[in-house]
């Protein structure tokens, strides 16, 4: 009898729905693991937000302060 190789449960067995063999792990823990690429996904895609808001945040500063201080006919590229 086959048993998850994460936590040892006894795969296949038809009153436990998490037992359901799914390549030599139970279906508990390869929802365990979804969660877990899932969630780390989720705090790097926020983790690169913030750094690009940071960049961008930098950008338009250096943009207002050219503006103002060098060149009154200046255009901000991102203004459309
Ligand atoms: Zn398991």
């Amino acid at each position: 009898m086959d048993e998850c190789k994460i936590c040892k449960r006894i795969l296949n067995q038809a009153h436990d729905p998490l037992s359901l063999d799914c390549g030599g792990d139970c279906y508990g823990c390869i929802l365990d693991v979804e969660r877990e690429l899932h969630h780390t996904d989720i705090v790097k895609f926020r983790d690169r937000i913030i750094g690009l808001e940071t960049k961008i945040r930098k950008v338009e500063n250096t943009l207002l302060e050219f503006d103002m201080s060098k060149s009154e006919s200046f255009k901000n590229p991102f203004d459309k």
